[in-house]
């Protein structure tokens, strides 16, 4: 990979009053377990990853995302789970509002007949919250209400520190 490579991703992207709350959940979480804290400004919900592409991809993915309507769904972060096979620990929900696995189904499926790679896994909306963690932290089940009313294009960039997230555009909101 080089230096200049750049990623992109369409995500939810919280608002100021989720943002802390989730970076509040890090806190409480690595004050648990060791590992590699997602810094605050980086918090985010995945909703489709395109990969390493050519600047100009994104002009195409707006395109596509103009076509859609706005998003509108109401998400409840009520518990924190942990991957070991890859060391995660994330924040999730219980049941998913269908409004936003219906919008995040529509938007694979137009980003795929557009030639995009999408997983094509279910989506299953979580928030990284550590890397790297070898032990699952026991917490109280978290309540962050996280009011869904757009999406965001995100550009994740390689620099030598890490990866650099710059939000590109956004819809609603
Ligand atoms: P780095 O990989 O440099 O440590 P990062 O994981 O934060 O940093 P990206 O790899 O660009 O940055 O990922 C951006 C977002 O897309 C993250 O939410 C990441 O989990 C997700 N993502 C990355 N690769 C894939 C993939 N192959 N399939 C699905 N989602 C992915
Ligand atoms: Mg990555």
């Amino acid at each position: 990979m080089s230096a200049d490579t750049e990623r992109l991703f369409l995500a939810l992207w919280p608002g100021e009053g989720v943002r802390r709350q989730l970076a509040d959940l890090v806190s409480a979480c690595h004050a648990q377990v060791r590992g590699r804290p997602v810094a605050p400004d980086k918090l985010h919900i995945t909703l489709a990853f395109l990969g390493e592409l050519p600047p100009t991809a994104a002009t195409a993915v707006s395109a596509c995302v103009d076509g859609l309507p706005i998003l509108n769904a109401q998400l409840c972060l009520d518990r924190v789970g942990y991957w070991p096979r890859n060391g995660i620990v994330w924040a999730g929900s219980r049941e998913v509002d269908p409004a936003l696995g219906s919008f995040a189904a529509d938007l694979r499926a137009r980003l795929a007949r557009l030639g995009f790679r999408v997983e094509r896994r279910e989506f299953s909306p979580h928030v990284t919250l550590l890397r790297r963690v070898r032990q699952r932290p026991r917490l109280p089940s978290p309540r962050i209400d996280w009011p869904v009313t757009g999406i965001a294009l995100v550009r994740s960039k390689l620099e030598p520190t890490g990866s650099r997230y710059e939000v590109v555009r956004c819809w609603g909101e």
